[in-house]
């Protein structure tokens, strides 16, 4: 792109249409509460409408913006209040354009000098939030940690098992495959990018210990003792145990406490994946979440689900950054530069699985100053306290259970008529596009997921919602 360009958009033509594009998002979020929030399309609807080949010659860009019509069917919306499917994936007006900033510069900060200031803001936020949520100091770039961003969670604790593996091999594994054989364990309750880090870090998924859990779905540290001592006894390694803070299913507490002595006692990597739950502790009255994260390697949670920041964006602490850059770290000739030998600069290739890196943190910069520390709390505060008046009104209604407990934003709950009735609700409700929730199992029973926490939804978004739950139930028990 520049002034004057026969072939390239001109910086002309980029301002013109720039404006319509950001015209065309806020028109989006005006009217994102008339779309179904579950897109309704069929499969291969959305590609049947589209060009058979490419175009041989390029296109007006005010036509190529008008393709939304025939894409904005099959958008699923995330952004829309009365989407409560999965987790949320919030953002808001200051990630969105500090993403924009960042695209627009596109740099590649993979090494300090490709643009220092992608590394340096990376990490003065990142420090930042560990005051922010009170996070043990370990992980701060000043002492013997630091934090990187990923793109994902599953990002984050791929490579927390890696330098996990690393750790227990003695660096052996890099070097020569390994020849010990390394267990992994954490709760049969754990999101499942574990199991997928288990199989790409070559653990195996036969060396994966699902450990049980106890009647609020955390994980029974007792099992976890008897499974490594199990472990060790037949000649095996354990390397890496990762503890769940807000699990996806039910948003269960893992006690962290208990599993970190363990951990502790045996010499093996603690991992805590706070994905979702993480931001509560940007308030002290819920920073219980993380009683013993003093005992955790490494450490990750999302800003892109539940603190304002577009996807992709996930925070990863580690408390020895040493053993993290030993793991991963490269240097091909083409690499090296002045600043490579230098322990003054982070060069945070070393911290993950990708070369190239781009400069995320803008957006989370972006968020944290836009809003502040008490915007964020506000934020947090308003969604926990939402869902506890949504939870009271579930109670009341004796047709209904809730069957697990409701330490932040998801509500497990179910009508007492089995299986059969409440998938048909899930579908009935998502099918009407007002709403869009999904479930789980717990239990083996069929349970509904209630998850509070796009950006704006409101308690008046709720009783809507619940109230259209309940007529919904009506008219399904006339039947
Ligand atoms: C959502 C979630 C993940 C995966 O997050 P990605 O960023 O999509 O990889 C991992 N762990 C938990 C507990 C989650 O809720």
């Amino acid at each position: 792109m520049n002034k004057h360009s026969n072939q390239h958009m001109t910086t002309d033509e980029f301002r013109k249409q720039g404006k319509k594009v950001i015209d065309w998002i806020a028109d989006y979020y005006d009217q994102i509460e008339q779309y179904p929030v579950l897109s309704q399309v069929k499969p291969g609807e959305i590609r049947s409408n589209l060009p058979q080949s490419a175009p041989i010659k390029g296109r007006d860009y005010g036509d190529i913006l008008s393709d939304m019509d025939k894409m904005m069917p099959g958008i699923t919306h995330w952004q829309s209040p009365n989407f409560h499917g999965f987790f949320p994936c919030a953002t808001s007006g200051p990630a969105i354009l500090g993403d924009l900033i960042s695209t627009g510069l596109s740099i590649n900060g993979m090494n300090w000098a490709t643009s220092p200031s992608c590394t340096e803001v990376e990490t003065h936020v990142l420090d930042w939030l560990v005051d922010m949520m009170d996070l043990p100091n370990k992980f701060k770039s000043t002492s013997t940690g630091g934090g990187v961003l990923q793109d994902t969670a599953s990002s984050s604790s791929l490579v927390a098992l890696i330098a996990a593996r690393e750790k227990a091999s003695n660096g052996q594994t890099n070097k020569n495959g390994g020849n010990q054989q390394l267990t992994a364990y954490t709760s049969s309750q754990a999101h499942s990018s574990i199991e997928k880090a288990v199989k790409i870090a070559g653990i195996g998924n036969d060396s994966l210990r699902l450990i049980k859990v106890d009647d609020s779905f955390a994980m029974n540290p007792k099992h976890l003792r008897e499974s490594i001592e199990t472990d060790i006894s037949n000649g095996l390694t354990p390397a890496f145990v990762c503890a769940t803070v807000g699990t996806t299913s039910s948003t269960a507490l893992d006690p962290i406490e208990d599993i970190g002595k363990i951990c502790q006692e045996f010499n093996i990597w603690l991992h805590v994946d706070a994905a979702l739950a993480g931001p509560a502790a940007l308030c002290p009255e819920f920073r219980f979440i993380h009683d013993g994260l003093e005992y955790a390697d490494s450490y990750t949670f999302n800003p892109h689900k539940w603190m304002l920041t577009s996807f992709d964006c996930s925070v990863f602490y580690v408390a020895n950054r040493k053993v993290l850059i030993d793991s991963l770290s490269i240097l091909p000739e083409y690499l090296k530069n002045k600043d490579t030998d230098s322990e003054m600069v982070i060069n945070y290739r070393d911290w993950g699985i990708p070369l190239g890196r781009r400069f995320r943190a803008l957006k989370l910069w972006h968020v944290i100053n836009y809003y502040g520390v008490e915007g964020l709390q506000k934020y947090i505060r308003y969604h926990i306290s939402n869902t506890q008046e949504l939870k009271s009104w579930i109670e009341e209604n004796d047709r209904f259970e809730i069957v697990a407990p409701v330490p932040i934003n998801l509500i497990c709950f179910r009508h007492k008529n089995g299986d059969e009735f409440n998938e048909n609700l899930l579908n009935t409700l998502n099918d009407s596009g007002k709403l869009y929730l999904t479930h789980t199992k717990l239990n083996n029973q069929f349970v509904l997921r209630f998850s509070v926490g796009q950006s704006n939804t409101t308690l008046d978004h709720l009783k809507k919602s619940w109230n259209y739950i309940l007529d919904t139930v009506y008219e399904m028990e006339k039947d």
